[in-house]
């Protein structure tokens, strides 16, 4: 399967095929064929955000070109400011874009009117955040069942889908419980079911583990590396080096852009994400 890659043509609409040059071989592998990289599910080109403030404009984030494939897992580092949680928003279709490209699937989606977008946000992105954003007065089942319908999952499958959820993540005792009554190791936990409870291509999340102690944030991130080794891609926002060591890739952003962009020298683990190719604009 090829997904057309997104054009450096100045929008003209013209979607050239997706071309790729096996760079991330690793040397000492034994020889034969090189998997094909995985598709490009998500991909920025020019990417800007611009805040007006009465402080005049701050520019969060400053020609950003990012490419996450099917199944990949890419860590977003960067000190404080520097634009990743900016970032996120702009390409989760939280915050409008101030100029540049975005392409989801294929689809040039920062064009699209914001009902279109939210839709497809719906159905193809989760996201997470630090201070889990569940709604307080539903209960935890509640919470991560209406993701699953508003994700487009009939009654039947989002209930399956939620009890498969909370059991897996250790959440099944607490299912009726108030958000408010669980530790914020189970609410990011719960956080996470609702974010994945629709079967997002694409899971975003911004520093889920930083409000959290050691303990919880293992749990989080192994979590987080569980469902990636079940082919969830991840752009995930974090300080943390351990979260970041368990990525694909690392992206370090600073002063708003990509200073950094390396995939992790890891034993190539899962033929999705492996070997990946970046294609910069
Ligand atoms: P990070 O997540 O890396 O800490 P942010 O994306 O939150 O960085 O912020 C990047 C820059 O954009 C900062 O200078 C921040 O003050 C500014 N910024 C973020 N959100 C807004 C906003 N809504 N209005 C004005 N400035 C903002
Ligand atoms: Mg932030």
């Amino acid at each position: 399967m090829t997904l057309p890659a997104a054009s450096a043509d100045g929008g003209t609409g013209q979607v050239p095929p997706l071309e790729v040059t096996p760079l991330d071989v690793t040397l000492s592998e034994p020889a034969g064929p090189v998997p094909a990289p995985a598709p490009v599910l998500l991909r920025a080109a020019g990417l800007t955000k611009v805040f007006r403030t009465d402080g005049g404009p701050v520019h969060a984030v400053r020609g950003v070109d990012l490419t996450v494939r099917l199944g990949e897992f890419v860590a977003v580092m960067g000190p404080s400011g520097s634009g990743k949680s900016t970032l996120l928003h702009v390409l989760g279709g939280l915050e409008p874009a101030t100029s540049g490209e975005i392409w989801l699937r294929g689809q040039r989606v920062e064009r699209l009117s914001q009902a279109r977008w939210a839709l497809l946000r719906r159905r193809h992105i989760g996201f997470v955040f630090q201070f889990f954003n569940l709604v307080s007065n539903m209960t935890v089942a509640d919470n991560v069942e209406l993701s699953a319908l508003i994700g487009g999952a009939t009654r039947r499958e989002a209930r399956v889908r939620r009890e498969e959820l909370l059991a897996e993540l250790g959440l099944s005792a607490k299912a009726d419980s108030a958000p408010s009554r669980l530790s914020g190791g189970e609410q990011q936990r719960v956080a996470l079911a609702r974010a994945l409870a629709h079967r997002p291509s694409l899971l975003l999340a911004d520093e889920p583990t930083g409000n959290l102690d050691s303990a919880n944030a293992a749990d989080v991130l192994r979590l987080l590396r569980r469902s990636h080794e079940q082919g969830q891609a991840i752009l995930l926002v974090t300080h943390n080096a351990r979260a970041a060591s368990m990525a694909d890739r690392v992206v370090n952003l600073f002063d708003g852009m990509i200073v950094d962009d390396a995939p992790l020298a890891a034993v190539p683990a899962r033929p999705v994400a492996a070997n990946v190719v970046e294609l910069r604009g």
